[in-house]
């Protein structure tokens, strides 16, 4: 998450920050690419919305037609037991999205979220809400409300002060994470960043600090993957991070049964640290080959199913 300014100087800082409901209005809308479209999300209380970490996720709570939600929005621990009592017919529908920058002094958040399936007739309900959005629109988000310091819920990227070398691997759905990540990065570092989008309009002019090198995959109708798998392989041996001197057992992840989500305590002195999001089949196939062939430590690498293709939610 890019925050581009300081939250106001009277909240104080906590460790962990609390979660709440966001009643936002849509400010505005920007078509990235074809695939892509960036909400500005607007409310008086965004201007006290956590800023935990760049990869900082968050829940829209997209209603069903007709429903209240009212009754859910409740901020504590309670609202997710108030959500699971819900028949399914009113249960509203979360859906997890990447806060891609927030704007505390305007009380404002982007999030950028990709069109898939819309006018083909199989897009979910939040692409479809999203692809509709115009100013004036409400949307309900679930969200951190304090500022907070170190590794919290719902931030994933930990590299380790010693990891000199990074790799990051997505598709279109984790490019958010990613532009905030590099953007915001110290230099120095020796960075390489792999996105796979659909199309070649997809790709965005991302401001990345010097030793960042960038490179895009366009699948242009390929299979998911097909770009992606090869330039982790050929990124990996580039960056010296493939090694040979390590158990390389893996027992494999059945999608079916869980979800693709492997997030180590990452290794204090690693010199290497590697993130992966995207397609759950594809950072499956992903995570086989980093730790089978490729001997990557799998305490310096996080594997994360962001979506599974033919799953809702
Ligand atoms: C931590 C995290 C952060 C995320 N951040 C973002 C983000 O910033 N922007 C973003 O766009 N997405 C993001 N996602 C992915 C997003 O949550 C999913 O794509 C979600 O399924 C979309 O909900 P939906 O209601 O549109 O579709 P669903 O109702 O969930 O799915 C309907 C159908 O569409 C398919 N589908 C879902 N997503 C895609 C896709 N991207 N391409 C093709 N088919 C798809 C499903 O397999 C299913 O068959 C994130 C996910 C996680 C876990």
């Amino acid at each position: 998450m890019t925050t581009t300014e300081a939250a106001p100087a009277e909240v104080a800082q906590v460790e962990a920050p609390g979660w709440r409901f966001y009643d936002t209005v849509v400010t505005g809308t920007r078509r990235l690419g074809p695939s892509t479209v960036r909400l500005t999300l607007g409310a008086p209380d965004l201007a006290w919305f956590g800023a935990a970490g760049d990869d900082q996720r968050i829940k829209f709570v997209l209603p069903q037609p007709g429903t209240d939600i009212s009754g859910l929005m409740v901020d504590g621990e309670d609202w997710y037991a108030a959500y699971c009592a819900m028949s399914d017919d009113v249960r509203p529908f979360l859906r997890t999205y990447t806060v891609r920058a927030a704007r505390p002094d305007r009380a404002e958040v982007d999030v950028d979220v990709v069109l898939h399936g819309v006018g083909e007739g199989h897009a979910g309900p939040a692409a479809t809400w999203a692809a509709a959005a115009v100013p004036g629109d409400r949307l309900v988000l679930l969200g951190p409300d304090r500022p907070g310091s170190g590794r919290m819920w719902g931030v994933e990227w930990a590299p380790p002060a010693t990891a000199h070398t990074l790799l990051l691997a997505a598709d279109e759905t984790a490019v958010p994470a990613v532009g905030a990540i590099l953007e915001g990065l110290d230099p120095g570092r020796r960075v390489v960043a792999l996105l796979e989008v659909p199309e070649a309009g997809d790709e965005q002019a991302l401001d990345v600090p010097e030793g960042v090198t960038v490179r895009w995959l366009p699948r242009s109708g390929r299979a998911r993957g097909e770009l992606l798998v090869p330039a982790v392989h050929a990124a990996l041996c580039e960056l010296g991070i493939a090694r040979t001197d390590v158990d390389p057992d893996v027992e494999d992840v059945d999608l079916d049964a869980e979800m693709l989500w492997e997030v180590p305590d990452v290794d204090a002195t690693a010199g290497c640290y590697a993130w992966l999001a995207g397609e759950a089949g594809v950072v499956k196939q992903l995570r086989r080959h980093l730790v089978t062939d490729l001997g990557v430590p799998r305490n310096e690498v996080a594997f994360m199913g962001y979506w599974r293709l033919g799953v809702a939610g």
